[in-house]
This record gives C-alpha cells, sequence and structure tokens, in this order.
C-alpha cells in the first residue's frame, strides 16, 4: 500500500492523500526525525553545519512538508474525518518541534560549530537557531532552569485563564432591547437579535457584546442611552468596575501576575525587563526606540486627530443635536458623519471589479515590478476551482503557487499566505528545491454565469497576500532556515504585503484593473475620489488610538513595576497621546488579549512600524514614477533585490537601508493617511 505523503514527488499529491493516510504517515517521518535527531547529537557526529542539515534537516524537511499538506488541507477542506485524524496527531507533531527546539544536546552541537566555518547565509541561520536556544533557557543551569521552566508553565495557564475571563465576560452579558430602542439599527442586525431572543422563548431583542452586535448597535442605535449600557457593559467587561455577578471575571490579579512572571524571566536571562527580551529578534533595537517612534509619530498626527475631532463636535451640535458627546456617542457621529460626506455604495463598486481582471492586472504589476513572467502550471489540487501558476524568469523556474480564491464549504475563513516548501540548496542532492506557495482567499462565487465580483477590501486582501507570497517566492537565499519569508523579523515581515495594498489606492492602476461587469467601463474618476476621501476618515484619531495601545504596551513592559497597580500608567498614557475623553470606569487593558494571552506582549508597536516600512518602501515608486504613471522598473529591480531577495539572510534594517539608502521616515505613511500638509 502507498501513501501519498510518503512518497517522493516533487509537489504534494494533494489529489490522492485521505484521512487514513495521516497517521501513519506522520508516526513514520516522526520517528525518522527522531533518529536524525539523535544520529546528529551523537558524541562522535562532526558538528559541521553542512553534515548536521544533511542528516537533520533532511529529515525535519519531510516531515514538515507533509505536516504541512495536511495542515493545509485541513484548513481548505475539512471533514469530520480528517479533522480527527488532523486532531489526533497535532500533539505529537507540536512536541516534537517544542523539545527540538529545546534539546540541550543539539544546543552542544550547534555551540560547538566554529563560525568561521560557515558563509554569510549560514552564519544568519546559525544565529537564528542559537539565539532561539538562548531565549529558551538553555544557558540557564540549576535552579534558575527550573525556575524558568516553572514560569513558562504559569505563564501559559495565566493567558489562557486571561482569555477565558475575556470570553466569559463577554459571553454573560445580555440585554433584551425593545424594538423602540433599536430605532436606527440595520435590519438584519435586529432580526438576528430577535431570532436570538425567540431562541431563548424570551420576547424582545437580544443584544450581547459580540462584534457583529455590539458594533452596529454603537454605530447607528439612535439612543444614546441603549449605547450607553452597552458601552458600559463592554469596557468594563472582565475587570473590577463590571457590574455584579460579571465581577467574578476580573482579569486584575492574572494581569499582575502575568507582568511580574514576565519581568522575572528577563531576569532570568540576563535583561532588566521583558521589553528588552521581547525586542532580541525583532528589527526595533531598543524600547527607545520603540517609544520614542511612537512619540513622534503621535506628535505628528495630533494635529489631524484634533481636527478629527472638532469635526466630529460640530457635525453633532449642528446636525444630530447632540451639545456634548460622551464617549458612547462618537462612533455614532462618526458613521453619520461619513454617511453625509462620503457615501458611495460598496454594490456599485464591487461591478467594477471582477475577479479575471483584477487577477490580470495583479499579474501584469508583478511581472513588470519584478521581470517574472506568470504561467498557467499543472499541479494535483483538493479542488477543480484551484489554480496553479509557474513564475519565471528568462525561462529559469523561479518559484511556483496555488490560488485557492473561492468561498466553499469545509474552508476556513479570511485568507493567508503558506508556504508548501521553502527555497533550499539541498545538503543531500546539492539541487535547488525552489520554493512554492499557498495563496488562499474567500471571495464570493459569481452569480448568474457572471465572473465573481470582488470588493475593494478583497482586492486589498488578494494583493496583500500577493506581497507575502512574493517574499517568499522571489528569495535568492539558499539557506533554508533564512530564504524567503523565513527568519524575517516578526515586526517586518508585514512590510512586502502592506506594500503591495499601495497599487490597490493608485488610479493609473485602477483604471486598467477595472471593468464593469456588465458594460466593461473602467472605474469612474469620481467614484475613485470618493473611495480615497473615505480612505482617510478619521485617519488621524485612529493612528492615536493605536498609539495609545502600543505606547500602554511597551511602557508596561518596561519602565512599570508589576507589583504597583497598571491603572494609573494607562491613564498617563491616555493624557499623553488621546484626543477623545474617557470614562473612569474604563478598563479596556483588561481585555487587551494582543498582549496578555496573544504573542503580542512589547509587539503591539509592529503594526504602526510595518506600516511605516510599508509606505516608506512604496515612496521610492511615487518617487521615480515613469511620465506615463507606470512604476519605474530600476526601482521595482533594487527593491527585489534589497528587500525580496535577501529575505530573512540580513537584518530587515539593512536591506531597507540597502533599498531606500536611509533609515526608515515617518512622512510617507502620514502622506497616503492624509495627514500631510498639502
Ligand atoms: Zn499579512
Amino acid at each position: 500500500m502507498s501513501n501519498p505523503l510518503l512518497e517522493s514527488s516533487d509537489l504534494p499529491l494533494f489529489d490522492r492523500i485521505t484521512p487514513a493516510d495521516v497517521g501513519p504517515a506522520i508516526d513514520i517521518l516522526l520517528a525518522r526525525a527522531s533518529e536524525a535527531l539523535e544520529t546528529v547529537t551523537a558524541p562522535g557526529f562532526p558538528a559541521q553545519w553542512q553534515a548536521i542539515s544533511a542528516v537533520l534537516d533532511v529529515a525535519t524537511e519531510k516531515l514538515g512538508t507533509a505536516w504541512a499538506a495536511v495542515n493545509h488541507l485541513n484548513s481548505v477542506a475539512d471533514t469530520p474525518e480528517l479533522r480527527a485524524a488532523y486532531n489526533q496527531v497535532l500533539p505529537k507533531v507540536t512536541e516534537f518541534w517544542t523539545n527540538l527546539g529545546a534539546d540541550e544536546r543539539l544546543y552542544a552541537k550547534y555551540k560547538a560549530i566554529d563560525p568561521a566555518s560557515l558563509n554569510k547565509e549560514q552564519r544568519a541561520a546559525w544565529d537564528h537557531a542559537m539565539r532561539g536556544f538562548v531565549l529558551s533557557g538553555a544557558e540557564l543551569q540549576g535552579a534558575a532552569k527550573e525556575r524558568f521552566a516553572q514560569i513558562q508553565a504559569r505563564s501559559a495557564e495565566l493567558a489562557q485563564k486571561f482569555s477565558e475571563n475575556a470570553l466569559d465576560a463577554t459571553d454573560a452579558f445580555a440585554y433584551y432591547a425593545t424594538a423602540e430602542e433599536l430605532d436606527g439599527v440595520p435590519a438584519d442586525v435586529q432580526q438576528a437579535a430577535r431570532a436570538a431572543a425567540e431562541a431563548e422563548g424570551k420576547p424582545g431583542f437580544k443584544l450581547t457584546l459580540k462584534m457583529p452586535c455590539y458594533l452596529p448597535v454603537m454605530q447607528f442605535a439612535r439612543s444614546s442611552a441603549l449605547r450607553e449600557k452597552l458601552y458600559h457593559a463592554y469596557v468594563t467587561r472582565a475587570s473590577d468596575q463590571a457590574e455584579g455577578e460579571a465581577k467574578r471575571f476580573d482579569n486584575t490579579e492574572v494581569m499582575k501576575e502575568i507582568l511580574a512572571l514576565r519581568k522575572e524571566e528577563a531576569q532570568l536571562l540576563g535583561y532588566a525587563n521583558f521589553g528588552e527580551v521581547s525586542l532580541v529578534p525583532k528589527m526595533a533595537d531598543s524600547p527607545r526606540q520603540v517609544v520614542d517612534f511612537l512619540r513622534d509619530l503621535a506628535r505628528r498626527a495630533r494635529p489631524y486627530a484634533e481636527k478629527d475631532v472638532a469635526d466630529l463636535r460640530e457635525f453633532a451640535r449642528k446636525e444630530l443635536d447632540i451639545a456634548d458627546p460622551q464617549p458612547w456617542d462618537w462612533a455614532f457621529i462618526g458613521e453619520k458623519l461619513k454617511e453625509a460626506r462620503y457615501s458611495f455604495s460598496e454594490q456599485e463598486l464591487k461591478q467594477y471589479f471582477p475577479a479575471p481582471k483584477v487577477l490580470a492586472g495583479l499579474f501584469k504589476i508583478v511581472e513588470t515590478l519584478f521581470e517574472v513572467s506568470i504561467r498557467r502550471d499543472e499541479a494535483p489540487v483538493w479542488n477543480s476551482s484551484v489554480e496553479f501558476y509557474r513564475i519565471e524568469r528568462e525561462g529559469q523556474l523561479v518559484g511556483q503557487f496555488y490560488l485557492d480564491p473561492a468561498a466553499r464549504k469545509g474552508k476556513r475563513g479570511g485568507a493567508w499566505m503558506d508556504d508548501v516548501r521553502t527555497r533550499w540548496l539541498r545538503p543531500d542532492t546539492h539541487q535547488l528545491q525552489t520554493p512554492v506557495a499557498h495563496l488562499v482567499c474567500n471571495f464570493a462565487a459569481g452569480v448568474e454565469g457572471k465572473p465573481p465580483l470582488l470588493t475593494h477590501d478583497d482586492v486589498i486582501t488578494l494583493f496583500h497576500e500577493t506581497g507575502h507570497g512574493l517574499h517568499h517566492m522571489l528569495t535568492q537565499v539558499n539557506d533554508r532556515d533564512v530564504s524567503g519569508i523565513a527568519g524575517v523579523e516578526w515586526d517586518a515581515v508585514e512590510l512586502p504585503s502592506q506594500f503591495m495594498e499601495n497599487f490597490c489606492w493608485e488610479w493609473d492602476v485602477l483604471k486598467h484593473m477595472t471593468a464593469h461587469v456588465d458594460t466593461g467601463e473602467p472605474l469612474p474618476r469620481a467614484l475613485y475620489d470618493k473611495m480615497i476621501a473615505a480612505k482617510n476618515f478619521q485617519s488621524g484619531m485612529q493612528t492615536l488610538r493605536q498609539i495609545e495601545f502600543a505606547l500602554f504596551d511597551m511602557l508596561l513592559h518596561t519602565e512599570h513595576s508589576p507589583a504597583d497597580d497598571f491603572m494609573p500608567l494607562l491613564a498617563r498614557v491616555r493624557s499623553e497621546v488621546a484626543v477623545l475623553p474617557t470614562t473612569a470606569y474604563n478598563r479596556m487593558a483588561h481585555t487587551f488579549s494582543h498582549i496578555f494571552a496573544g504573542g503580542y506582549a512589547a509587539g503591539y508597536y509592529s503594526y504602526k512600524w510595518a506600516e511605516v516600512l510599508s509606505a516608506d518602501a512604496y515612496a521610492a515608486f511615487e518617487e521615480t514614477v515613469l511620465p506615463d504613471g507606470s512604476p519605474n522598473p530600476e526601482t521595482g529591480r533594487k527593491y527585489r533585490q534589497s528587500i525580496l531577495e535577501a529575505g530573512g539572510s540580513r537584518p530587515a534594517m539593512e536591506s531597507f537601508k540597502a533599498f531606500r539608502g536611509r533609515e526608515p521616515q515617518l512622512d510617507a505613511l502620514l502622506r497616503h493617511q492624509g495627514m500631510a500638509q498639502a
């Protein structure tokens, strides 16, 4: 019996993999990888990068690509049988990778490698591996090592508890509104609320704090009292300020303990605070640099944010008869102002973006900018709607990708890029393995025999994921662990993706990439102008809001002493940054899952950081645009060679400077978001 996950085929046999293949294949590959680990860590095995790689990396590559194929099918072609098979092996696979990253014998073997024997790419990969071991506590001894392990285990528990409290506090709230109270709320939201009440045999409309209900109520409900009720419940979730029974979900002590453990972990590793630890593998150098960056951006966005607020106040007074807006009024006023200023129908806009036209436009940009050609190719696929393409330069294969654009049953929502395999000069065969990527979206199907029509958000998503894909596929690095997106700093990895989004706002791009589904007419200029105006609506306020979160996060993990109450720090950050007043009972920090239960601790700044990088990189194209409006091929080549091709083989700052000739600047982002003097 042959198992498609074990066969040596060039591309995964997606059309043949069945749930029954998963367990047996992964067991065999795990056993081989463990055996390889034993081999390379044996006392007599040479401490040489190439020798270790030829045994260990070859085995983990086989495991990794097979697992990636299973994982992919689980995401895009889920069945109960596949899910069961997947869940059965998942813990084993996770455990293997965790143990590999903490294996002391492997660390000792790597440590014994003579750095002088490594080429530049191997050196980068080796540095990353060593850094990973050290941050996992590999250098610690005795009691310190034990304590470090305890901290890890307890931190995982606390993160889980934090999430549970946030979730339970959200779920615990319900308010049954009357039809009168819901005046202004969209009909579909009302229907869902009515159905929810009905399911419980209750009269009225069940309102909850979940986004699809909370957000439209805050934006559209005319009743200020109703908005206040929901606002109060929302901003006091999982805190001491919650009402009655809901107080039991208070996260305060959980947060304090998380912060204390992070500080202790940092000190065990030899750092002053957790902010420093978080930045070790990132592009930003120091907490000071991040804080300065955020404050600089805040200072420059401030006048625009103040103007946004002044506009809201004036509109509220004149048009809505709200003389003194309260915190629960801003979203409502904002929605009404947006409607008055920029109303255009998403439905109307969609008619200009048939999927084939958009795809052709995207491919043309990629081909021109990066001197490649893209054409259809053949591969086994999991669904007949999946397309497979190859990217070539001067007749040479550069990379390949699957494009799975359509939403369907059994496919996870959202959009993502994933790697099938990474570019790698294989140490076993000495052949070059070319990179292969997945580009996955969830676009609605076409109706009445027409092609699928994309919303403008869909188009941006497609460009974004393609940007990640190009980073992965256009790399010229030969070492697997630093080629493409592998090993790229976490706060720089969104540069190539967000960079591509910029094209979706260019008139010269859009007029060629649009064709009305019935008439074939390109996008009208008047509609385009409205899109651009709406894009930058309240960008000043939104920027300051993100900075408020990011600055609080970084100061919490650097200056703040975990034994102290963190609310005064939050109040201080708000008084420094925020333009909208808040209420004394606001406890938004208590549900800030990104930093307390996600991977964003002392890392929330990275959203803005990456936006600055991508905007500044794109500005190089704006500065060198050709007279006919098309991008300059010289700039495209430089961007490709400096940033995309280099992948994780050198620090992102070095790559950026190689492209731009200087460090990143804020100007382009501010200008793109309408925050610059005309
Ligand atoms: Zn992304």
